[in-house]
């Protein structure tokens, strides 16, 4: 049997943030598809979402690039960053971050998606948008359209957009707002990102490793 695409993906690089042993984006190599894109490096972000330490130490690490922040309602976190928000809101707090909420106490949420891939927020839910300071949380952003139908949902429930934190960012703004990521393009110059009809490894007929989204990975080899 083969077992390439499970050598594949664990055949994975580390770079680690800034002197952070816990902040790690682990890269591999390879031919991928997201959902708004193909790519020549997979992210795998899983264990920076749920393993504690890990964690915790990129929630802190994002949260230093805020602390001269002035106030900060609610974290809105993206594709399974909750984690990371709730480390990274708690250390806001700590450093003296303000939160004008009722409760005094910092929102961290998540939005809900309909079929259509719109970003709702149910009639119990949008006090946390509503009138609020939001910041937004994303684990990578790439081609920009995860962000922009975050930005067009928090316009309409009328929230304010603070800032956008992410732990990987190819751009460093979206709609004249900065993106504050840990990790960038300068980590590693040779990644890529192609539109799904014009993917130049495609078209050099490179087979394709493996389908991911913010949950992971699927391949398609057994
Ligand atoms: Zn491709």
């Amino acid at each position: 049997m083969n077992n390439g695409g499970y050598y594949i993906m664990q055949n994975y690089k580390k770079i680690q943030y800034n002197g952070h042993n816990d902040v790690i984006l682990r890269i591999t190599p390879g031919h991928f598809i997201t959902p708004h894109s193909h790519v020549n490096y997979y992210m795998d972000l899983c264990d920076t979402k749920a393993r504690m330490k890990e964690a915790r130490a990129t929630g802190e690490a994002l949260a230093e690039m805020y602390l001269a922040s002035d106030v900060i309602d609610t974290i809105l976190c993206l594709n399974g960053m909750e984690v990371v928000g709730a480390y990274m809101g708690d250390k806001l707090t700590q450093a003296g971050i303000i939160s004008l909420n009722s409760h005094k106490t910092m929102y961290i949420t998540q939005p809900e998606y309909n079929v259509n891939g719109q970003m709702m927020f149910r009639d119990n839910n949008k006090h946390m948008i509503s009138g609020k300071k939001v910041l937004i949380l994303i684990d990578s952003a790439t081609t920009g359209g995860t962000l922009l139908t975050a930005l067009n949902s928090v316009r309409f429930y009328q929230g304010e957009i603070v800032g956008i934190s992410a732990v990987f960012s190819i751009a460093t703004q979206i709609d004249s707002i900065p993106i504050r990521a840990l990790f960038t393009q300068r980590d590693f110059p040779d990644y890529a990102s192609f539109p799904q009809d014009g993917c130049k490894l495609c078209k050099e007929g490179v087979p394709i490793d493996a389908i991911c989204n913010g949950f992971g990975y699927s391949t398609f080899e057994q």
